[in-house]
Formats: structure tokens, sequence, C-alpha cells
């Protein structure tokens, strides 16, 4: 296992440089630059809370209801009246706070649960259907927010891995292939559970087509390529 810190300046370099880059090729603007680099930072941490940082991840998920519940409000400002806008906001705030918050702080005891791919896909997917459709953030934007946060958290589970192999070179690799994990017998029922909720989210999430597309789009990247250099080293090329 990589420590804190590792993750931390990992998480950080490799989604500030990836963030860097789609910014840099045009597909984000300021605020979701930075949106990238703190979720894929965010990301490198997540799988590694327990009920031991049991303070971070209850700061964490008020802040989630909070952002959520007033997501509502302004997604359904036009349509609602102003008592059921005040309805709304309390009970998408109450259903984040206690009945999300819930489930995944008992699936967060479990450690290995919460230290899986599976997992992490929900907080990204999440995340993405959160932007798009609550928030109504443009839909590249929303499907970067939830693929940094992922990312970020792959980067985490890849780590470990790396560090495992390289405790154990001696030991023929003993604890290599749990850190990058689908599933776990002795979890059976919180992996089914983590799947369901997964396959509903695929089933719900915002359109990808249309986003990769855009990531297909070879305009963003061309002009990437034109300023990749700095004209210092371009002149001295020529
Ligand atoms: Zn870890």
């Amino acid at each position: 296992m990589a420590n804190f810190n590792t993750h931390l300046n990992v998480a950080f370099m490799a989604s500030g440089t990836m963030s860097l880059t789609v910014y840099k090729a045009g597909l984000i603007d300021d605020a979701g630059f930075l949106m990238c680099v703190a979720l894929g930072t965010i990301g490198g941490l997540l799988p590694d809370l327990d009920s031991d940082n049991s303070t971070p991840i209850k700061l964490g998920f008020n802040i989630t209801s909070f952002i959520f519940a007033f997501g509502l409000v302004m997604h359904w400002r036009s349509e609602l009246s102003l008592l059921a806008l005040m309805a709304l906001w309390l009970a998408g705030y109450g259903f984040m706070r206690y009945v999300v918050f819930y489930i995944f702080t008992n699936m967060t005891v479990h450690r290995g649960v919460i230290h899986s791919v599976p997992y992490m896909a929900i907080l990204g997917l999440g995340i993405t259907y959160i932007s798009y459709d609550i928030l109504d953030i443009p839909l590249t934007a929303s499907w970067f927010y939830g693929l940094f946060l992922f990312g970020g958290a792959m980067v985490h589970l890849a780590l470990d891995e790396l560090y495992s192999v390289n405790l154990s070179n001696m030991k023929m690799k003993r604890s290599s292939g749990t850190a990058m994990k689908f599933y776990q017998h002795k979890d059976k029922w919180w992996y089914l559970l983590l799947y369901v909720i997964l396959a509903l989210l695929v089933y719900f999430a915002p359109p990808f087509d249309d986003f990769w597309q855009q990531l297909r789009n070879p305009a963003p990247w061309a002009k990437l390529k034109l300023g990749l250099w700095p004209e210092l080293i371009k002149n001295w090329l020529n």
C-alpha cells in the first residue's frame, strides 16, 4: 500500500497533467479545469477512506448533500411553487444525507468494498449524473468530472498494486491482484448491490456518444499539437 502523501502527489500530478491537456485543447473552461484537477486528486484519496477517517467523509457527504439539494431546487425553480421547492430541498438533502450516505458509510466500513473498481465507477458516474442532470452543467464537463474522479481512483488502485508487487517481489507477488479489485467472494452481497447500482447508473447516465464524438473531433487536438512546444523551441527546431 502506498502512503497518503504518495497518493496525494501522484494523483495531483496525474490529474493536473491530464486536465491541463484537455484545458489547452479547449474542451473545458477555466472552472472546469480547476474542478477536474480537484476531482482527480480527491479520487486519488477516496479508496483509502474508511471508518478511521469518518470526519472527512461526513464533511464530504454533507457538502455533496447540500450541493445536490441546491441543484434540485435550481433545476426545478420555474416549474414548482415556493412551498414545493422548500419541500424538495429538504427531501433532496435528507435523501442524500440519510439514505445514500447511510448505504455508503456502511459499505465503507467494509474496507475491501470501497477499495474496488465498481465502487469508484459508481462515484464517478454519480458525479457525472448529478452534474449533468441536476446541476445542468454542460455534457462534456460533466463527463470529464466523473472520468477524472474515477481516473484518480484508478491511479490510486494501480499505485497500491505496484507497491504490493514491489514489497513482495521475493514472495512471488503474494498480495498482487488485491488492489485492483472487481469482486471478492467474502463480500458477495455487497458486490451484488454495487453492480446493481452501477447498472442503474449506466442505464440512466447522460448520453456518452455526444461526449465521445467531441473527444474524437480532431480540431481540439490539432490545436493542442500546435501549442505543444514553446515558441523558443519551435524556432530552434525549424
Ligand atoms: Zn489504497
